[in-house]
């Protein structure tokens, strides 16, 4: 209609718009394998949306992608939700059941796969009769190309048109999906819009909580991701890059040597890791002597400790970080220290700087007790966190009760215990379901594990609660010691008991159990993974 005239919709295509004006000869790399100009990116955005409607890619229909962080991971960010398709960010270290549970749930009917998942595509394919069609990566292989697919993503690519006709469409179409990374049953799918994705783009692309410490990214950096592309589209900073026209870096398989190298020839500025990642990336460095100054490095998806952040720091790097979920798009809060630089910590390092920090733009974070009352903002009462945005998922996708669970009253449900200080800054204590109630007291089970960590002999710990006859639940630390220690309750208490004396922590964290592992469990993205811990003891226990 003639009065809508001005309206432009919020959809990703827009995000390209001028990005060639100004960046078109900027550099798209991938490993030492490909380089590209902005305008052969965009020429191949076309292409890929040439050679999907070429295969039967209709708009609403799930086109699935297997591929580690690449330029063409990055062109399907575009171009197939820029075709009114829906992005699948398949999880390939997922186990193989659920792998195909999703692309099943998702009904993906177009598959682009790397080679190195082809045995899981071959094992899938008798579970999966909707898929159309599959293209291969073959990523300089030299095999054939299998013949389940119809054809060789380079080979179809060059011989595809690059100038698709886009269109606009509702900016309320649905982007992308993807599922969580469910520990136990099946994992759940959420969905993303056009239009919250773009309002994400737009209101995470400048730093909105950091202090002059705090890294984020921005006009001038070099970007390369270290949050897998298939998870929540690598925190969404890749579109905010290409949006910015910025050069970036695709590293493919996360090889700490690699990536250390990367980084230093291309002189990457900027990137986002869960700490695992991080802790990977500074033992290569420490091994191969590699130069990480000056390294802007957001940590989300887990607590940023001190004593990384410390680590970090005597590297030179900038570490700060980030809060969300894959409901939340995801980015929500970032570490900002606001007020009085009253807390430099003992790395010479504000403390703040671990903190999930302050609000985004356009985001509500509320911390309520059960009741949904706000808890006052004095960084000590605790309290669920949870949130209003644009851009947080609408649902389950095909699980009402679930959906019913993450959405009430208006608020997302984050299950997140966390305070809120007096100028906004949160700090997230715990999970809902790993808390450790004991004698009527709530023990963070973060912050108890990132105190036993600290202690002499200690690798690694981590505190879930086990069920108590008389305490309700008491802590229990499993702990991974260092080489050639053999902890004891009263080498891992030391710590503990130094917290106590100085307010820290309540008595009642003082452990009376512990186990010792050589390992942790780990979840698919590498978290610490609780669910798995509390089953093993459970089973340790009853047999
Ligand atoms: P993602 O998939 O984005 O990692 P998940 O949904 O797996 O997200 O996990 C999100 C959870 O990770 C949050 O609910 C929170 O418990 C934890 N988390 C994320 N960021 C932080 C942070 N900065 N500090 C502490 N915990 C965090």
């Amino acid at each position: 209609p003639a009065a809508e005239y001005y309206r432009v919709p919020l959809t990703i295509r827009h995000l390209l718009d001028g990005v060639l004006t100004k960046a078109g000869d900027q550099r798209i790399l991938y490993r030492d394998q490909v380089d590209l100009s902005y305008r052969e990116f965009v020429g191949r955005v076309g292409r890929l949306a040439s050679l999907l409607e070429a295969v039967g890619a209709k708009p609403g229909m799930t086109v699935a992608v297997m591929d580690w962080d690449s330029h063409r991971y990055l062109e399907a960010y575009f171009a197939v939700p820029m075709m009114g398709a829906v992005l699948q960010t398949v999880n390939i270290r997922l186990p193989q059941p659920q792998i195909a549970y999703t692309l099943q749930h998702a009904e993906a009917e177009i598959l682009i796969v790397h080679r190195d998942f082809f045995p899981i595509v071959e094992a899938l394919l008798p579970l999966l009769p909707q898929v159309k069609a599959i293209v291969a990566i073959m990523d300089n292989g030299f095999d054939a190309v299998p013949a389940w697919a119809v054809g060789e993503y380079e080979a179809m690519s060059a011989a595809s048109s690059p100038d698709y006709p886009f269109e606009d469409f509702d900016e309320n179409a649905v982007a992308t999906t993807f599922y969580t990374s469910g520990t136990t049953g099946n994992p759940k799918g959420v969905c993303f819009t056009h239009r919250q994705l773009v309002l994400h783009t737009l209101a995470i692309s400048a730093p909105f909580g950091a202090s002059d410490a705090a890294p984020w990214i921005g006009v001038g950096d070099v970007y390369m991701p270290l949050t897998p592309m298939f998870h929540v589209h690598a925190w969404g900073f890749p579109y905010i890059a290409t949006m910015l026209g910025l050069k970036q870096v695709y590293p493919g398989r996360y090889e700490p040597q690699t990536i250390c190298a990367l980084r230093e020839i291309h002189r990457v500025s900027y990137s986002h890791c869960v700490p695992t990642v991080l802790e990977m990336v500074l033992n290569a460095a420490e091994d191969q002597g590699a130069d990480l100054a000056g390294w802007k490095v957001t940590i989300g998806g887990s607590a940023l400790t001190r004593n990384l952040l410390a680590r970090g720091h005597a590297h030179g790097m900038l570490l700060g970080a980030a809060y969300g979920m894959s409901e939340t798009c995801p980015v929500v809060a970032a570490a900002g220290r606001r007020g009085p630089p009253a807390d430099v910590g003992e790395a010479g390092v504000p403390d703040a700087l671990t903190l999930a920090g302050v609000s985004a733009p356009l985001v509500e974070v509320q911390i309520v007790d059960e009741d949904m009352n706000p808890v006052p903002h004095d960084g000590r009462t605790r309290g669920e966190v949870v949130l209003r945005s644009p851009w947080l998922t609408p649902l389950y996708t095909g699980d009402q009760t679930a959906t019913a669970a993450l959405w009430r009253g208006g608020w997302m449900h984050t299950q997140d215990i966390a305070t809120m200080d007096p100028v906004g800054q949160v700090q997230i204590r715990d999970r809902l379901k790993d808390v450790v109630k004991t004698g009527g007291e709530w023990v963070d089970s973060l912050q108890l594990e990132e105190i036993v960590a600290t202690g002499e002999g200690i690798a690694e710990a981590a505190v879930i609660a086990v069920p108590d006859a008389k305490w309700g639940e008491r802590p229990l630390a499993v702990v991974v010691p260092t080489p050639g220690t053999i902890p004891t309750l009263d080498s891992i208490n030391a710590p503990v008991d130094y917290a106590i004396s100085q307010g820290l922590i309540t008595r009642y964290a003082r452990l009376d159990r512990f186990e010792v592992v050589d390992q942790l469990p780990r979840t698919s993205v590498g978290k610490i993974d609780k669910k798995r811990l509390r089953a093993r003891h459970a089973e340790g226990a009853s047999s």
